[in-house]
């Protein structure tokens, strides 16, 4: 059975990561999601806000060969503890490539039995990015093509707790 990890931060999970959460899960039996519960990013939401959000796309996707998982862990070590051959991650445009490309290098280093895989979300996705979908709520824009309805109100709801900025 070929197992594939999905690692992210997803602070929040948007609708290029569902893109290539759909596009994963048809080429591994399973996918696991690797939802890291590091706090270093300073994220707007805790792991377990995360992983509910990614569950809950998970379940619009409906597809029942993806489960959601926290790690706080070296990749390569919560790779292994899952019995994963393929570390899965998306690739948007030139700027994610060199972040990419070393750490997909640094890794075949640690464990030359996990491939990584990179998948390009569909073109009119490929932009969207967590952080600038935090920036533009937290400006107050609108988020509405880039998240799912669920998480475009977990969102506008966050950003009113902690205060909207700008004018
Ligand atoms: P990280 O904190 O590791 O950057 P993210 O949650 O931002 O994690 O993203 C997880 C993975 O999803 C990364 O491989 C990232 O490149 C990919 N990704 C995020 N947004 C998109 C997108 N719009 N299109 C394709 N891949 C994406």
């Amino acid at each position: 059975m070929r197992i594939g990890v999905y690692p992210g931060t997803f602070d929040p999970v948007t609708l290029g990561h569902a893109d290539i959460i759909r596009r994963g899960a048809k080429l591994v039996d399973r996918l696991i999601i690797g939802v890291t519960t590091n706090p270093s990013k300073n994220p707007m939401f805790t792991p377990d806000e995360r992983m509910d959000m990614v569950n809950r796309e998970v379940a619009n996707l409906a597809l029942d060969n993806v489960e959601v998982v926290g790690f706080n862990a070296l990749l390569m070590t919560f790779a292994e503890r899952q019995g994963a051959s393929v570390i899965l991650r998306g690739l948007r445009a030139v700027a994610d490539f060199e972040y990419e490309y070393q750490m997909a290098g640094m890794n075949q280093q640690l464990n030359p039995r996990i491939e990584t895989v990179f998948l390009m979300a569909d073109v009119g996705l490929q932009p969207i990015a967590s952080k600038l979908v935090k920036e533009i709520a937290l400006f107050g824009g609108d988020i509405t093509r880039f998240v799912s309805p669920a998480v475009r109100a977990d969102v506008v709801e966050r950003v009113e707790q902690i205060g909207r900025m700008g004018d």
